[in-house]
C-alpha cells in the first residue's frame, strides 16, 4: 500500500487546516491522504499575502523570472518518481502514464518559458516625426487557478508557468480528489520565488466558489461545463477575465485508410488512456459503412486486450475510475444509452479485477447506435466508453461529428486528400487531428470552442496574452 500523504505543507502560503477530507486510492480504496479545507478567513489571508507576492515578483525581469522557473522545472523533473507515485495513488492512472504526464508537462512548460522570454510589447510608428507608439504588456496581478482531478500535474503547470513567467502571483486550488501532486509542486518552488507568489488553497466547491467571488485579477479554470458556467457568471459580474477549459465529446471519423490497424491503435490510445477520463478522449467513432464491421471487430479485440488493475502494477493498461460518483455516472449513462435503444457490443458493466477486487473499475465499453440523440452520443461520459456509428457520405460524417454541444477536439483518419482538406475546415472543434489520435503538441494552443471552452486556451503562445493586460502608450517628441 502506498504512503499516506502529509496532511499539511510547511509552506506559509499553503492553507490546509484540520483534516476535512480523505483521498483514497481508487484501486484499493485505502486512504492515501488527509487534507484540511481552508476556512473563509484563511482564504482572505492567502489572497492578501498573494498580493504582496505579486508586488515582489512582478519587479523581476522576465528573463530572471524564467531562469528561476527553469530551476523549478528541473527540481520537478528530479522528483518525477515522487510526483508520479502521488498521482497514481490518488488519481489511479498507471505509473507509466503518470510519468509520461510529468514529461509532457515539463516539455510544454519549457516551451512556454521560451515563448515568455520573447513575449512583450511592440513599437509602431507614431503620428509625427520623433513620436512613438508602444504596445506594452503588464502582469495582471493575482491569478486564481482552479484545476480538476484527471491531470494533477499537467493542468496546474499549464496555468502556473505562463502566469508566473509573466509576473503574476498565483493562488492554486487543486481538485480535492488529487491535491498531493499539486502540493508537492508548490513545495518544490520554495526558495525560488518571493514568499506568497505561489499559494495553494485546499478545498472543494465551496472554498473554490469563495475564491472566485473574491478580489482576483484573472481566473483560469479547467473542469466541467456546469462549474465553468457558474464561474463564468461570477467573473462576468465582477468583470474579471476568465479562461474556461471545459468538457469534450470528441469524434474520430474513420474513412478508407490503407493502414486501418494504425488508425484503430491511435483511437484506442486516445480513448482509453487515463481510463477515458480525459477531456480530449475520443468518445465517438464514426466509421464509413463499408469498413464498419472491420472497425467494430478491431476495436472490440483491442478493448478486450486492455488489462484493468492498480496503477502501480506494471502489467496494468487500464486504471480505475477516480471517484465513486464518476463510476456511478458512467454506469448510469451506459444504462440510459441502452434504454434509449443503443446496443452494448462489449463491456457495459463494472469490473472487479483479481489484482484489485475492491477497486472502482469499469469495463472498456463499445456502444453501437445510429441515433445522434442517444445520451451516449451527446453526454460527456468521461470513462472507458466509445460509441460506434456508421456513415455513407462525407457530408453525413462531418454532420455527425459536429452534432454535439461540445467543440474540443476531433480526428479524421482518411487517405483521401479532398475529404481531409474539407474536414480541416469543417470540423467544429478547437483542435483537429488528421491521421493521428488526439494527443496535442507541446507548442500548440490547447483550446475548445462551443461548450468546450471560453477565452484563451493554454499551451501555445497566445496563453501569455491572457495573463497580461495590454496598454497603448504614446510618446510625443
Ligand atoms: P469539476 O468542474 O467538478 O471540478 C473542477 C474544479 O472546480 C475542482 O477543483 C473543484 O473543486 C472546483 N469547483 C467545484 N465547484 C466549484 C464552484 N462552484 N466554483 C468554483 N470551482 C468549483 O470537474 P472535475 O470533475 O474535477 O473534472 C472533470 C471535468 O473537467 C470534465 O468535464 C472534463 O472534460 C474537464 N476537463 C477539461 C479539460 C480541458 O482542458 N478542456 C481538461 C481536463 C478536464
Amino acid at each position: 500500500m502506498s504512503a499516506v500523504q502529509p496532511p499539511v505543507l510547511p509552506a506559509p502560503a499553503t492553507w490546509s487546516g484540520a483534516a476535512d477530507f480523505e483521498t483514497r486510492d481508487p484501486a484499493s480504496r485505502q486512504v492515501v491522504g488527509r487534507y484540511g479545507f481552508a476556512t473563509p478567513e484563511q482564504v482572505r489571508q492567502v489572497l492578501a499575502t498573494a498580493r504582496q507576492g505579486f508586488a515582489a515578483w512582478s519587479v523581476f525581469t522576465v528573463n530572471a523570472r524564467c531562469d528561476r522557473l527553469g530551476t523549478w522545472l528541473a527540481r520537478i523533473e528530479d522528483e518525477t518518481e515522487v510526483l508520479a507515485g502521488a498521482m497514481t495513488d490518488e488519481q489511479g492512472k498507471p505509473l507509466a502514464e503518470s510519468r509520461a504526464e510529468i514529461g509532457k508537462a515539463l516539455r510544454e512548460a519549457r516551451q512556454m518559458l521560451g515563448f515568455a522570454r520573447a513575449h512583450g510589447g511592440r513599437t509602431l510608428p507614431g503620428r509625427a516625426p520623433g513620436w512613438s507608439n508602444t504596445i506594452q504588456r503588464r502582469p495582471r496581478g493575482v491569478v486564481l487557478a482552479i484545476t480538476p482531478w484527471n491531470f494533477p500535474v499537467l493542468t496546474p503547470l499549464r496555468k502556473l508557468v505562463p502566469a508566473l513567467a509573466m509576473g503574476n502571483a498565483v493562488v492554486l486550488k487543486p481538485s480535492e480528489y488529487t491535491p498531493a501532486a499539486a502540493m508537492h509542486l508548490v513545495r518544490l518552488a520554495q526558495g525560488l520565488l518571493p514568499d506568497s507568489t505561489l499559494c495553494l488553497v485546499n478545498g472543494a466547491g465551496e472554498v473554490a466558489a469563495g475564491l472566485v467571488a473574491a478580489e482576483v485579477d484573472a481566473i483560469s479554470f479547467t473542469g466541467s461545463v456546469a462549474t465553468g458556467r457558474k464561474i463564468g457568471a461570477v467573473a462576468g459580474g465582477n468583470l474579471v477575465p476568465v479562461s474556461l477549459e471545459l468538457g469534450g465529446k470528441n469524434a474520430a471519423i474513420v474513412d478508407r485508410v490503407v493502414d486501418l490497424d494504425a488508425a484503430l491503435d491511435a483511437i484506442i490510445g486516445a480513448a482509453f488512456q487515463c481510463a477515458g477520463q480525459r477531456c480530449t478522449a475520443i468518445s465517438r467513432v464514426i466509421a464509413r459503412s463499408e469498413i464498419y464491421d472491420a472497425v467494430r471487430d478491431g476495436l472490440i479485440a483491442r478493448m478486450q486486450a486492455l488489462i484493468a488493475g492498480p496503477g502501480r502494477d506494471p502489467a496494468t493498461t487500464l486504471g480505475p475510475i477516480t471517484t465513486p460518483a464518476q463510476l456511478d455516472r458512467i454506469t448510469h449513462l451506459v444504462r440510459s444509452a441502452e434504454l434509449e435503444g443503443a446496443t452494448v457490443l462489449t463491456g457495459g458493466q463494472r469490473l472487479s479485477p483479481e489484482s484489485a477486487p475492491e477497486g472502482l473499475f469499469f469495463a472498456p465499453t463499445l456502444i453501437a447506435t445510429e441515433d445522434s440523440a442517444n445520451p451516449a452520443v451527446q453526454e460527456e461520459i468521461f470513462g472507458p466508453v466509445l460509441t460506434l456509428s456508421r456513415f455513407e457520405s462525407d457530408d453525413a460524417a462531418l454532420e455527425m461529428a459536429n452534432a454535439t454541444d461540445f467543440g474540443l477536439t476531433s480526428a479524421i483518419f482518411t487517405d483521401r486528400l479532398d475529404f481531409a482538406r474539407r474536414a480541416m475546415d469543417a470540423l467544429q472543434s478547437g483542435m483537429i487531428h488528421l491521421n493521428h489520435g488526439t494527443a496535442p503538441d507541446d507548442n500548440m494552443p490547447f483550446v475548445g470552442i462551443k461548450a468546450s471552452g471560453l477565452g484563451t486556451g493554454s499551451v501555445g503562445p497566445s496563453t501569455l496574452d491572457f495573463y497580461t493586460t495590454e496598454h497603448a502608450v504614446y510618446q510625443a517628441g
